[in-house]
């Protein structure tokens, strides 16, 4: 079954019919059609907490899970990352707004828990700057840029 992106709005009416009363708060996003800067959602993106309208403003403290692969930054091999996030938002609102788009606040926190530089692992040897080689999957392969130069100036000489 193709999976339809169905945009999931907070709706704020009860936030603040019960002004500052705790309120639960459950979102769920469609990993798949999801854009991320950093990569592509593995998994969906469920979003559970609580908060509360004050004034104009609506207090949500929530925990963000989701699983997003990004690319190594070295030998762009894929990498996994588990995504835990709790984070606290005050979201103002108009008055003439009665439910709030998440998304954009809840990927703007994964941006910024997510290391900008993802390895495959902490050691990985990257890409042979010469031949482009995966220097994790040839470890026999010596990097010949120094040892090409050095031959070439050795002819001229
Ligand atoms: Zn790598
Ligand atoms: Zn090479």
């Amino acid at each position: 079954m193709p999976v339809v992106y169905e945009k999931e709005m907070l709706k704020t009416d009860d936030f603040f019919e019960h002004l500052g009363r705790k309120l639960p708060v459950e979102l769920y996003f469609k990993g798949v059609s999801t854009p991320s800067l950093q990569g592509c959602f593995r998994e969906d993106i469920v979003v559970v907490g609580h908060g509360f309208g004050q004034l104009d403003n609506v207090y949500l403290t929530l925990n963000i899970s989701t699983a997003i692969e990004m690319r190594c930054c070295r030998c762009l091999a894929p990498v996994y990352t588990r995504v835990s996030l709790r984070e606290m938002f005050k979201i103002r609102t108009e008055p003439t707004e009665d439910e709030i788009d998440l998304l954009p606040h809840i990927l703007a926190a994964i941006s910024t828990s997510l290391d900008p530089h993802p390895l495959c692992l902490p050691n990985c040897r990257g890409l042979c700057p010469v031949c482009g080689i995966n220097l994790n999957q040839h470890p026999e392969h010596e990097p010949h840029l120094a040892e090409a130069e050095g031959r070439k100036l050795a002819d001229f000489l």
